[in-house]
């Protein structure tokens, strides 16, 4: 939500490309563009590399993506020629790096859904993503949520994303009880994340498959105790 970019990835998570205005460079070289497909770092999911093109043919590597002072700014390479505001570029995302941090996001739902504990933290990586759990005396065993896990890709859930705001929050305590994550209020609006029927319901702004048999064969690697009540769950996509 900036005030002076169009979020397309928020709409369409597969949107690889698009056309863009810059509408600032700041101080540090950052770039802010009117419209963008690349997603910026924020719960958990790292953010977007990938390349812009400006209309002399010349490229623009962006290292990273982030938000900084209410903006999305792409983060250019070292010993980048950046672009100056009003010239259009052509954006286009790393999508390899970008889909598997797709398929891991998605995978950290079904993790979620399995393991009816509070989530104290998380990272998604292309390669590997881990979650962490305030688990009380709750035990977790490796082998039977890979097995559940696989489970749940087979069953090939769609994914998908609505919009609530308060009001409706207010009037469905039933709605709110069934998410795994409690929703933010006073934001007026809260885009919640749905996996299959009643799979998992959360509140969640990044950026996910369309269903579930997308995410692909799962491993759950070591858990590992960070503390009495605390386990970190680490996550592998098998090929
Ligand atoms: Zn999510």
């Amino acid at each position: 939500m900036t005030d002076r970019t169009e979020e397309l990835f928020r709409e369409d998570s597969y949107l690889k490309t698009c056309e863009a205005t810059v509408v600032a460079v700041n101080e540090r070289g950052g770039v802010v563009l009117d419209r963008t497909v690349f997603y910026p770092t924020g719960g958990g999911q790292p953010g977007d590399r990938g390349v812009l093109t400006k209309a002399d043919g010349r490229e623009v590597r962006i290292g990273t993506t982030l938000y900084a002072d209410g903006d999305i700014v792409h983060v250019p390479e070292e010993g980048q020629d950046l672009p100056a505001p009003g010239e259009t570029v052509s954006c286009a995302i790393d999508w390899d790096t970008r889909h598997k941090h797709m398929r891991m996001h998605t995978a950290m739902h079904l993790v979620c859904a399995l393991v009816p504990c509070g989530v104290t933290g998380g990272q998604v990586g292309a390669e590997k993503s881990r979650l962490d759990f305030d688990v009380g005396d709750h035990t977790l065993d490796k082998e039977a949520l890979t097995e559940q896990l696989n489970a749940l890709v087979d069953a090939d859930h769609p994914v998908g994303a609505r919009w609530v705001d308060d009001a409706e929050l207010d009037a469905n305590p039933d709605l709110v009880r069934t998410m795994s994550v409690a929703p933010p209020r006073g934001k007026g609006r809260v885009r919640l994340m749905q996996v299959g029927e009643d799979v998992d319901l959360q509140p969640c702004g990044g950026t996910h498959v369309a269903r579930t048999g997308e995410i692909g064969r799962l491993r759950v690697g070591k858990i590992e105790n960070k503390g009495a009540r605390n386990r970190r769950v680490n996550i592998h996509l098998e090929g």
